[in-house]
C-alpha cells in the first residue's frame, strides 16, 4: 500500500474523541508553559480540568492579532526558548510583524500535513513541483518545499516572480505542478500563451496559496493551459503556515485538517456560533502545537462550514473558500459587502473578464458611490460593452441590493500582479 498522510479515523466520532484529547492537552500545556495564557485563562475562570467535552471550548477566552503584538517578539510562547528551533514571520500591515515560534515537533507536524495536501491533490512521487512562492522568513516557500520532499515528489524551489526562469524550468525540466498565488497563476498562463510555449510544457496542476482564486480566474487559466486540475491551499502563519487544508478534486469545499485544529465559525459581532452554513469568522484552536499554540484565535477571515460529507469519501470536514476578511467588510449604504461576494457574482457573468476593481467614493452630495471597473474577456466586441455593464449592474443589484456604476475596460488593461492583487479601493473620508 502506498504511504499515506491521511489520518486513520473511520468516522467523525473518532475524530471528535481525538480533538477532545488534543484540546485537553493544549489547555494543560499552555496553563503550565505560558504566563500569558495562564493569566488569560485565570481571568476567564477556566482551569484545565474544566474541559470535559468539546462544547467546553466555549468557556475559553479568545485571542487575537493584538495578543501577538503585545507579546512581541515571542508571543504565546508556551515552551522554554531553548526548545524553539525556528521562527517565521508574517507581514504585519501595521506596526510590528507577527512572529511565531516552532519546536521540532511543530515543524514535523506541519510538514506531515503539508505532504497530505499533495496526496489529496493526487500527486505521485513522479511529479515535479515548481514552487513559485516567497522564501525567507515567510512560511510559504519552505512549507511548500519541505511538504513536497516529505511527500516524495521533486521540488523545484524557484521562488516568486522571475517569469523567464519560470518559463525555462517549465520547458527544460517539464514541471508537472506549479505552486503560486492565483494572480501569479493567471500571469503565467497569459505569459505561456503569449510566448506560445504550451506545446513544449507538461504542466498538469496548479496549487494556489495565499489568496483565493475566483471561478473566473480558474476558468481563464483553464482556457489558456488546459490543466487537469487546480486547487486552493489555505493557511496563515499563526496556524503553522500554508497547507492546513485543501479542496480535493471534487471541489465541494476545502477539507481542513480537523486532527490538528478545531475550527469554529462565529458571528464577528456577538462571538456566538452562526447557524450551520452561514457566513462567519473563522476562529481556530490548535490541538498539538507546542511553541505558539492558538486558543480561540480570531482570524478575521470569513467563511462558512459545509455540512454535507464530501463525495470523495474523505471524512475530514469542509469549509467554504475564504470570502474575505471581516476587516475588509465594507459598509456601503448600510449594506455589508465583503470582497468574495463581488468575486462570486462577477464569476457568473458571461464575457466578464477575471480582473476587476471596486472603488468606493463619497460624492459632492454626501452620498456614497460604488464604481466597478471590470475587464471584458479577450476578443470581446467593444460595441457590446454597454450591455455587459448593464448586466453587471443588474446582477449586483439583485444579489447584494446596491446600485453601482460599471466601467467595462479592455482585456488586460488592469494591472497584473505576481502577488496578491489589490481590488478594493475606498476613498471615503
Ligand atoms: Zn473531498
Amino acid at each position: 500500500m502506498p504511504k499515506t498522510f491521511m489520518p486513520s479515523f473511520r468516522n467523525l466520532d473518532e475524530l471528535h474523541a481525538h480533538q477532545l484529547k488534543g484540546l485537553q492537552w493544549t489547555i494543560k500545556h499552555v496553563y503550565e508553559g505560558s504566563e500569558f495564557y495562564r493569566r488569560r485563562l485565570k481571568a476567564g475562570g477556566v482551569r484545565p480540568q474544566d474541559i470535559q467535552n468539546l462544547d467546553d471550548i466555549r468557556k475559553l477566552p479568545f485571542t487575537s492579532a493584538d495578543d501577538l503584538r503585545d507579546g512581541y517578539p515571542f508571543p504565546l510562547l508556551s515552551v522554554p526558548e531553548s526548545q524553539v528551533v525556528r521562527i517565521h514571520a508574517s507581514s504585519g500591515t501595521t506596526g510590528k510583524r507577527k512572529i511565531l515560534s516552532y519546536t521540532q515537533k511543530d515543524i514535523d507536524d506541519w510538514i506531515h500535513f503539508f505532504a497530505r495536501c499533495y496526496e489529496m491533490a493526487g500527486l505521485s512521487t513522479e511529479d515535479k513541483v515548481q514552487i513559485a512562492v516567497g522564501y525567507g522568513v515567510w512560511t510559504a516557500g519552505v512549507g511548500f518545499q519541505l511538504g513536497c520532499e516529505k511527500f516524495g515528489a521533486m521540488a523545484l524551489p524557484i521562488g516568486p516572480g522571475n517569469i523567464d526562469m519560470q518559463c525555462q524550468f517549465l520547458v527544460d525540466l517539464q514541471s508537472t505542478v506549479m505552486c503560486c498565488t492565483a494572480s501569479m497563476g493567471l500571469l503565467m498562463a497569459e505569459e505561456i500563451n503569449r510566448r506560445n510555449l504550451k506545446p513544449q510544457i507538461n504542466l498538469k496542476k496548479m496549487i494556489f496559496g495565499s489568496e483565493r482564486s475566483s471561478d473566473a480566474m480558474r476558468q481563464r487559466i483553464q482556457e489558456l493551459l488546459g490543466l487537469e486540475d487546480m486547487f486552493d491551499i489555505p493557511g496563515m502563519t499563526e496556524l503553522y503556515g500554508p497547507g492546513t487544508g485543501l479542496d480535493c478534486e471534487k471541489h465541494e469545499g476545502i477539507h481542513y485538517w480537523g486532527d490538528f485544529y478545531i475550527l469554529e465559525i462565529l458571528d464577528p459581532e456577538t462571538l456566538e456560533p452562526v447557524p450551520a452554513g452561514e457566513v462567519g469568522e473563522m476562529v481556530l484552536t490548535t490541538l498539538c502545537k507546542e511553541a505558539s499554540p492558538l486558543i480561540r484565535y480570531r482570524t478575521r477571515d470569513l467563511t462558512r462550514t459545509i455540512a454535507h460529507p464530501c463525495s470523495c469519501g474523505n471524512i475530514l470536514p469542509l469549509h467554504d473558500r475564504l470570502l474575505g476578511r471581516s476587516d475588509d467588510m465594507m459598509t456601503f449604504r448600510a449594506v455589508n459587502i465583503y470582497p468574495g461576494q463581488i468575486d462570486e457574482i462577477l464569476s457568473t457573468i458571461p464575457n466578464a473578464g477575471c480582473e476587476y476593481q471596486v472603488h468606493l467614493a463619497r460624492g459632492d452630495d454626501g452620498k456614497d458611490y460604488m464604481t466597478i471597473r471590470l475587464e471584458c474577456c479577450e476578443n470581446f466586441n467593444p460595441a457590446r460593452k454597454p450591455d455587459l455593464a448593464t448586466t453587471v449592474q443588474t446582477e449586483i443589484k439583485k444579489k447584494i441590493m446596491v446600485s453601482c456604476e460599471v466601467d467595462v475596460l479592455d482585456y488586460c488593461s488592469l494591472p497584473r500582479s505576481e502577488r496578491k492583487s489589490k481590488r478594493f479601493f475606498d476613498s471615503r473620508p
